[in-house]
């Protein structure tokens, strides 16, 4: 609360006294220290390792312009973007820091991003195709994310195999098709290159139906909690 306002000098006007330079000071307003935390609301969180190439991604997809190179760590604070798919069709896609193994645990950047997930509808795995061992990178992301909140588990995955430019063209469809089978429960694979803009689009689209889906199932649940 505001102090209690002084009296000005109007007040003190009197019949005999009709320019008062005596006033009342105010008291002093109530004092609070707040320490606030960001959670961001997107409707997309990229999971992926350091130079997974998570950054360049959301630079394709959206307007935001997160910096990128090829050393770990390059996005220290999440950098939301919004995705637009067609007119009126849109959604916030957010790049997060990379995540290593530990991090659950506070390594690296360590809860201090994964917090930043915690509220995004749909995870976005992103791996790249010069992974030795696709299966070995989800789980470890998948580890680190359930080990930090069970609850992540609940929510939609899909993966992008980033960096598909990196392999021949007429190899991709088999290696995509090969990758795929290795990954239990996900909604969707993806094969795509930012760099080359491949398989951007579908990406897009993907994640906007996944994303309207989850919104839908979130609104029929919270009807029921509701009785209604
Ligand atoms: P992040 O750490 O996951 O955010 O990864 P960045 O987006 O910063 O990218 C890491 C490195 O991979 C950078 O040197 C990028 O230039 C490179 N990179 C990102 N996307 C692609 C891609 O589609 N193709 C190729 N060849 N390199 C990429
Ligand atoms: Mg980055």
């Amino acid at each position: 609360r505001g102090g209690r306002g002084g009296r000005g000098n109007n007040f003190f006007k009197s019949s005999t006294n009709r320019a008062p330079r005596h006033s009342q000071p105010g008291e002093p307003g109530q004092e609070q220290h707040v320490a606030l935390e960001l959670r961001l609301l997107a409707d997309v969180g990229l999971v992926g390792l350091p130079n997974a190439g998570k950054s360049t991604l959301v630079s394709s997809v959206s307007a935001a312009k997160p910096r990128i190179a090829d050393y770990p760590f390059t996005t220290l604070a999440p950098t939301p973007g919004v995705v637009y798919v067609e007119e009126f069709s849109s959604f916030v896609i957010a790049d997060i820091p990379g995540i290593i193994k530990g991090a659950h645990r506070g390594k690296g950047l360590g809860l201090r991003f994964l917090k930043h997930i915690e509220r995004n509808s749909v995870l976005l795995f992103v791996i790249p195709v010069t992974s030795s061992d696709v299966r070995a990178e989800y789980d470890t992301l998948l580890g680190e994310l359930s080990a930090f909140d069970r609850g992540m588990l609940a929510k939609p995955r899909c993966i992008a195999f980033s960096k598909a430019d990196l392999l021949p063209g007429p190899e991709r469809e088999e290696w995509l098709k090969s990758r795929s089978l290795l990954i239990p429960d996900v909604e969707a694979v993806m094969l795509c290159s930012a760099v080359a803009g491949y398989g951007i689009d579908a990406l897009k689209r993907t994640l906007w139906t996944l994303v309207e889906q989850e919104k839908k199932n979130r609104t029929q649940s919270d009807g029921r909690r509701h009785g209604s």
